[in-house]
C-alpha cells in the first residue's frame, strides 16, 4: 500500500501521486499557461492600441508610417496572435484533461 505524496491519500499501485493530485497539478499547469498568453495578448493588444494612436497623430501629408512604428505594430499583432492561440490551446487542453478525467 502506497499513500500519495501531496495529500496522504492511500492510493493502489505503483504510483506516487494519486490521480486527483495529478489533475490538479495539471488543472494548475494550463491554468498558468493561460494566464501566460492572456498577458502577452493584453502587452500586444497595448502596443496596437499605441501604434494606431501614434499613427492617427502623423501630421497630415507624412509620407508612410515610420519603421519603428511599423516594426512596433508588427511585433504587436504578433504577440495578440501568439497570446490568443496559446489561450485558446490551453483552454482546449484544459477542457480535454478534465473530459478525460470524468
Ligand atoms: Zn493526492
Amino acid at each position: 500500500m502506497t499513500v500519495c505524496s501531496s495529500c496522504s491519500v492511500e492510493i493502489q499501485g505503483e504510483e506516487k501521486v494519486c490521480k486527483s493530485c495529478v489533475q490538479d497539478k495539471i488543472t494548475a499547469t494550463w491554468k498558468r499557461q493561460m494566464r501566460t498568453y492572456g498577458i502577452v495578448a493584453a502587452f500586444g493588444t497595448v502596443v496596437l492600441l499605441y501604434d494606431i494612436a501614434q499613427v492617427r497623430a502623423l501630421p497630415h501629408g507624412t509620407a508612410g508610417i515610420p519603421a519603428y512604428l511599423m516594426a512596433a505594430t508588427a511585433v504587436g499583432g504578433l504577440a495578440v496572435m501568439g497570446g490568443l492561440f496559446g489561450l485558446a490551446l490551453a483552454a482546449f487542453f484544459n477542457a480535454w484533461h478534465k473530459k478525460k478525467a470524468a
